[in-house]
């Protein structure tokens, strides 16, 4: 299960009434935050979900909308009695601009590890796996996919069918054979069937490569740029490596994604509700992205086994 809430919908420039584009995903009870703009600590706050458990920060790039709020970020982490470390994540050119920004923030109560990913899968906060694509942008930028895998279903009938002793239940559940005393046992005995696990895209400043739909892939819930509601502006679009709502719902379409939230609207976009249905024409299931917007990604019901 993968709680989801939104902070921000801006690109370039915070505005009175819309912070700048970020994420905040939540996995048994651990955060991690994506995009770190000027002043996401603010409607953070509002939350309710605190700085102390924040595991991880991935970042899509290095522009000032997505960083320039870090050195405030680790202080309010560090206020809220954090000593554990936080990862930070991000493509080639990352480490040395969190070097800089925290020239304003040195000495933190933890560590800070930063890595710059590559197309490895790497571990996130809660047992979510993470997963990572370039995009196109100007500058290397690093589209998302945070999954929560599902573990198969255990027959306690068929353990003690078997007679598997009580202490072994468990290695057999992680995946191990096992043997004792007078009997051995597969971990396909005594397991059901490979269960759908939940997974969430996070898709700014890039145009919309084929990569990216690769990554994201079936995700339950797609949060994607949308930096432009006009199709006038597909020209811009293409110039700044940003995407219209009619590009961005394509992009879900093509990843046969569930739904789709946008976010990353230019200042000049007043009303992003006004193009909602540039995008629900292509992509039914979209969302207009909003300070606190919300849900959870939880795992199917299968029928018989609750
Ligand atoms: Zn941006
Ligand atoms: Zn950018």
């Amino acid at each position: 299960m993968i709680d989801v809430l939104l902070l921000g919908t801006g690109g370039m420039l915070p505005l009175p009434a819309r912070w700048l584009s970020s994420l905040l995903v939540r996995c048994r009870g651990e955060l991690t935050l994506f995009d770190c703009g000027e002043g996401t600590q603010i409607p953070w706050q509002r939350t309710g979900w605190g700085f102390r458990r924040l595991g991880a920060i991935c970042l899509s790039h290095v522009h000032a909308d997505h960083v320039a709020g870090l050195p405030g970020l680790l202080h309010a982490v560090a206020n809220a009695g954090r000593t554990e470390p936080v990862a930070l994540y991000g493509p080639v050119g990352t480490a040395a601009t969190v070097a800089g920004l925290r020239v304003i923030a040195p000495k933190l109560p933890y560590e800070l590890r930063v890595t710059e990913l590559g197309d490895e899968r790497f571990d996130l906060p809660g047992g979510l796996t993470g997963l990572a694509a370039p995009g196109k942008h100007g500058l290397p930028v690093l589209a998302y996919r945070v999954g929560a895998a599902r573990a198969r279903r255990f027959s306690p009938e068929q353990a003690r069918a078997l007679g598997v002793p009580l202490p072994l239940w468990r290695p057999l559940q992680r995946g191990e054979a096992v043997r004792w005393d007078g009997g051995k046992a597969a971990p396909a005995e005594v397991l059901g069937p490979p269960r759908r696990g939940v997974a969430l895209g996070f898709v700014t400043d890039t145009r919309p490569v084929p990569g990216i739909a690769e990554l994201v892939r079936g995700v339950d819930l797609l949060v994607c740029e949308a930096n432009y509601g006009d199709p006038a502006d597909a020209a811009k679009a293409a110039e700044w490596g940003h995407m219209t709502f009619a590009e961005a719902a394509a992009l879900a379409r093509d990843a046969a994604a569930k739904a789709l939230w946008l976010t990353h609207f230019s200042p000049a976009l007043t009303e992003p509700e006004a193009f909602l249905e540039e995008a629900t024409t292509v992509f039914p299931a979209t969302t207009i992205g909003f300070t606190g917007l919300t849900t959870t990604l939880s795992f199917l019901k299968e029928e018989g086994v609750g």
